[in-house]
């Protein structure tokens, strides 16, 4: 097979944030990759702006050495790197003051598609969203990208959608989800509205209850501070898990169109739940394997801030009603993980004497590491001794159908960032829906600070805290085993 390479039109897009991490390890890293696909035309410029006083040379030297850092050897031909760098230009400018903006405008070239990426504190995406407009740098077709997060509640995320609803239409803001990038998440939908197979047993009447995991081994520290002021339910679950179970639960849209997706995506946020307290497992990762415990990282020895969390979620419509959905995500857990398990329910009745051996037939979709799916089936156990039932994986891994070219598929911020240039916002949160998934995660978050609950303490390298184990148990359950 090869990979296609669909070339995007003439860009120039503007990086405000070009000297920070995001853009060092992600965004002009992955720009260098789509140029090495050769997906970026000769005309595209990317500028890179910030308030340090940064010479054009400066900045091709410092992403030179990112792209050192985050690319792999073998992809890094120097000439091919030089060819890059050229396209990279550089202007200072504070996106609350005054100057670099005449520049800015001067540099742009009418004719081509003009994207700003905000990768910068979100207390600034007004500043940048005013100016762009104040300084007739930013048209009706320009595009803004803003990153997470957006917003800590469902006030400040309509206060910022607001904002830049005063400078832009929705139809110009992509706010990035980079989960919905990933190649197995899009391939969920495939799986889903491709095939026969899947979608007729794809509601309450057959799925028992789904669980989807986001395991993390590494904890906080580093940005523990920042951390501590949102904790798992505003980093992962509001976002991330959130638009993973909008996938799974929605209704097929009419056409793989931005809005219909969109829609659709909505009517599940809308139709989730409120959250019991019973169904709410907090945790906080204690001292061990060489490395101090959450409190340390977040340097908050008071601290109430939740590292893990894991919840039973309930879509009340007619496909769901009565299949829980379990969430569950943390730090410092015994391996890094992402999953979403589907687990269907038993056959009504067995023809079989020997029923010992059956398990429940599972589709489990991994989005890292190894990126694939497992459909667990029974069969007989092989060998003479009469009919015994056995469970065997189907497995789909892509690594072995697809080979190289997964190994070559751009990563979730590549791919993301060239859909903004072509103006496709399927891939990207519209306001309305992050404000409903706030209007949702907000009395939870309200809930256990009014009934000021502390999280429960779990050791690093294990699950997670006891009593999410017996979130599941409760219900006659079990989580998948982290691996
Ligand atoms: P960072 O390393 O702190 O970088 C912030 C950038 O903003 C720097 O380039 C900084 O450069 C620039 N900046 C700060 N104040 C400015 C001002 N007044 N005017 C213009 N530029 C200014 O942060 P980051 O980790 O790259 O994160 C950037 C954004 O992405 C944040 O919204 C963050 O939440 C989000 N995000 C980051 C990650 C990640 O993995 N890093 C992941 C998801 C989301 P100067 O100081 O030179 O101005």
């Amino acid at each position: 097979m090869v990979a296609r390479v669909i070339p995007v039109e003439a860009f120039e897009l503007v990086v405000f944030g070009a000297t920070g991490d995001l853009a060092h390890r992600k965004i002009l890293p992955g720009l260098f990759r789509r140029f090495l696909a050769g997906q970026i035309p000769p005309e595209a410029r990317i500028i890179g702006a910030a308030r340090a006083d940064l010479t054009d040379q400066a900045f091709r030297d410092s992403i030179a050495e990112a792209i050192a850092e985050y690319v792999p050897a073998k992809l890094r031909d120097p000439a091919v790197v030089a060819d890059f760098l050229k396209h990279l230009e550089y202007i200072p400018i504070d996106a609350k003051g005054e100057g670099g903006w005449a520049t800015l405008k001067e540099k742009l070239r009418p004719g081509l598609v003009h994207a700003f990426y905000f990768s910068v504190a979100p207390a600034l995406f007004g500043d940048l969203a005013e100016r762009l407009k104040l300084h007739g740098i930013a048209g009706p077709e320009s595009r803004i990208v803003v990153e997470k997060p957006f917003g800590r509640d469902l006030a400040t995320a309509k206060a910022l959608n607001a904002t830049l609803a005063c400078h832009f239409e929705e139809g110009q803001i992509y706010r990035i989800d980079h989960y919905l990038g990933k190649e197995t998440v899009q391939n969920l939908m495939a799986v889903r509205f491709a095939n026969i197979l899947f979608e007729p047993l794809w509601k309450a009447e057959y799925v028992d209850h789904v669980q989807i995991t986001v395991a993390e081994t590494v904890g906080v520290e580093g940005r523990g501070a920042y951390y501590d002021t949102s904790g798992a339910m505003r980093d992962m679950v509001q976002n991330h898990m959130m638009q993973l179970l909008c996938l799974i639960a929605m209704e097929p849209p009419y056409h793989f169109d931005p809005d219909a997706v969109r829609d659709e995506k909505l009517k599940v946020i809308r139709a989730l739940d409120p959250v019991r307290p019973e169904d709410i497992v907090r945790g906080q990762y204690l001292p061990g394997l060489g490395e101090g415990g959450y409190r340390e990282h977040a340097e908050n020895p008071e601290s109430k801030t939740e590292s893990y969390i894991a919840l039973r979620v309930h879509i009340s419509n007619w496909r769901w009603k009565g299949t829980p959905f379990y969430l569950r995500t943390g730090k410092r857990l015994r391996a890094r993980a992402s999953e979403i398990a589907i687990t269907f329910k038993e056959p009504p009745h067995s023809i079989f004497d020997d029923h010992s051996g059956w398990r429940e037939n599972v589709l489990v979709i991994r989005l890292q590491p190894d990126e694939g799916m497992n459909l667990m089936v029974m069969i007989k156990e092989p060998g003479p001794g009469g009919m015994r039932l056995m469970q065997v994986p189907l497995d789909m891994s892509f690594a072995d159908a697809l080979g190289a070219e997964l190994a070559d598929a751009p990563d979730a911020y590549e791919r993301l960032i060239m859909d903004v240039i072509r103006g496709n916002q399927t891939l990207f949160m519209r306001g309305d829906e992050v404000e409903a998934a706030w209007a949702w995660t907000d009395p939870i978050i309200q809930g256990w600070e009014a009934r000021g609950d502390a999280p429960q303490a779990y050791d690093p390298g294990s699950s997670g805290p006891e009593d999410a184990l017996m979130l599941m148990h409760r219900d006659g359950r079990r989580w998948r085993e982290i691996r």
